[in-house]
């Protein structure tokens, strides 16, 4: 039973830049899944820039974002769970947690703009962490760039070898559609975006005067020539390439017009991995063992004030999940049941009784969970994979208020838990500062901390360049540098000391002259 459970699931995250086409894919993904009926039901999780200060935005944003987290669907016998990533830079650490939940990613990129600065840091991601990519070059109905000049880019810059799997006939106002190479089936393109494209036409051969009629002689022979070409250029697509993330093969079309995106989807169910084998610090485990296991990625607040619960999203790792069942939470060595864990289906919450691994649950929290915690059926295990990175933006908290001190300590806690921001004290005097990527989770905890906790804070800016975690095998000249180097140093949540170098010229000069200790940029080193 839990084989086939396993075999059948899909659990994948769409990325790419903002405004290449990730909600408007996501969205065409669902209809074709039946999942939705209509267009316009998936909400942008976006951000405007202008909105950086507009915390209805951003409380808007959060709803969302709740509501759009997991969306699963049947396809074809298969069960697909497509987990979102916020589209807005200053969320990147959310997206990469997210992506160490998933099995496989598709990257969609912008046929006019090629590889841009997020299509580039999202793959790094993915190279890291050796995760399966298929690559939609999206937006073909508009005057893009050469095809054969985006492939060259995707390897030369994302570091991954292409095939193209479907090939481009013309583009913008002369694009007539896309050849399956693999199928041998020619799609036809109409400007379509409500149903779903139905224009397959299959030819034997790549000869056939069909193909001359239904696309033109010219365009034919273009389509032969590419076609004699990239099957000559490329080699065969390998499947175990892609699965080893270092093949990626490619699809042409057009999200908004659905195009292209019933063979994106046909394919993707085929050949994406399964729910694969995941570390833990102290052995691997398989999708299939007997008992359950998960780790919790995300963690939303609830908006509604009068239900001050969180929701702790827990991916499944291995064995079955069951509703009402005690589990082990590793970390605070406790053991805990969940009488009403959520399942996602589509943009609608339920009831879940079960959940197989690839799946994720949402629990409901009061304040158990942090970003990484596991859960087991009484084995000691730690997932591996979710680390901070260092932060770019400091600001010190100063409390404006003396009587909610405790509320403001409380909101600190638990919105670094959530994995907002990183929390960084430094001794003696327990000077809190705040670390982030971006600016705007900034404005969240402010907002969040008023609205929330009852707090008001100011956030001093600190002109910090980086910070990062200092460890040293010699513990004397750990202790040693600590101690000389006082007004740099603070303490993570787990008490591990960070150093913060006030410029990159600094943090060069300390790294030369403290060859003994070793300077982290992610938090992976515990
Ligand atoms: P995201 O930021 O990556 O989620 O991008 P969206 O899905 O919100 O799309 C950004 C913009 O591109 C929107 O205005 C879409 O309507 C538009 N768009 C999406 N797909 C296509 C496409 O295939 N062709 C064209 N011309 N525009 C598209």
């Amino acid at each position: 039973m839990t084989t086939e459970e396993i075999l059948k699931r899909r659990t994948f995250a769409i990325i790419s830049h903002p405004d290449a086409g990730k909600t408007t894919l996501t969205e065409k993904l669902l209809l074709f899944g039946g999942a939705i009926n209509t267009a316009g039901a998936v909400k942008s999780n976006k951000i405007n820039k202008t909105a950086t200060s507009d915390f209805l935005e951003i409380e808007k944003q959060r709803g969302i974002s709740v509501a759009t987290s997991v969306m699963g669907f049947e396809y074809a016998g298969y069960k697909v769970n497509i987990l979102d990533t916020p589209g807005h830079r200053d969320f990147a650490e959310d997206t990469y947690r997210t992506l160490s939940a998933v099995d496989s990613v598709i990257l969609v990129v912008d046929s006019v703009k090629g590889v841009e600065e997020q299509t580039r840091k999202l793959m790094q991601v993915c190279r890291m962490r050796n995760t399966p990519v298929i690559i939609f070059i999206n937006k073909m109905d508009r005057e893009g760039r050469d095809p054969y000049e985006l492939l060259d880019e995707l390897e030369r810059e994302l570091n991954i070898h292409v095939r193209p799997l479907s090939w481009p006939i013309g583009m913008g106002a002369r694009f007539k559609g896309v050849y399956n190479i693999y199928e041998k089936e020619l799609r036809l393109f109409s400007v379509n975006k409500t149903k779903m494209a139905k224009d397959v036409v299959e030819i034997e051969d790549i000869t056939d005067a069909q193909v001359d009629q239904l696309i033109g002689p010219a365009f034919a022979a273009q389509l032969r020539e590419d076609v004699d070409f990239l099957e000559g250029y490329y080699e065969d697509f390998d499947l175990g390439l892609y699965r080893e993330a270092y093949l990626a093969p490619v699809f042409f079309g057009s999200a908004i017009n659905n195009f292209g995106v019933g063979e994106l989807l046909d394919t993707f169910v085929k050949i994406a991995p399964f729910p694969q084998p995941r570390e833990a610090s102290q052995r691997e485990v398989r999708p299939e063992e007997d008992t359950f296991s998960g780790f919790i990625f995300k963690i939303h607040a609830n908006l509604d004030p009068n239900h001050r619960d969180r929701i702790a999203f827990c991916r499944v790792c291995s064995g079955k999940f069951e509703r009402n069942k005690f589990y082990y939470h590793t970390r605070l060595d406790k053991k805990l049941r969940f009488s009403s864990p959520t399942s996602f289906m589509a943009n609608e919450k339920s009831l879940l009784e079960e959940a197989w691994p690839g799946d994720v649950v949402g629990l409901y929290d009061t304040g158990s969970f942090k970003i990484g915690d596991t859960l087991t059926e009484g084995e000691m295990l730690q997932y591996k994979g979710l680390p901070s990175f260092s932060p770019e933006i400091f600001k010190e908290v100063v409390n404006r208020d003396p009587f909610k001190t405790k509320q403001l300590e409380k909101g600190i806690r638990q919105l670094t838990d959530e994995g907002v921001a990183q929390l960084f004290v430094q001794q003696p005097g327990s000077r809190k500062i705040i670390g982030t990527v971006g600016e705007l989770q900034f404005d969240v905890i402010k907002f969040r901390l008023l609205q929330e906790y009852g707090a008001t804070a100011d956030l001093h800016n600190l002109n910090y360049y980086k910070a990062c975690w200092i460890t040293s095998d010699d513990k004397e000249a750990l202790a040693r540098f600590i101690s000389f180097k006082g007004s740099s140093i603070a303490y993570d949540k787990d008490e591990n000391p960070v150093f913060f170098a006030d410029t990159a010229w600094v943090l060069r000069s300390v790294q030369e002259s403290y060859p003994a200790l070793k300077f982290h940029f992610t938090s992976d080193f515990k």
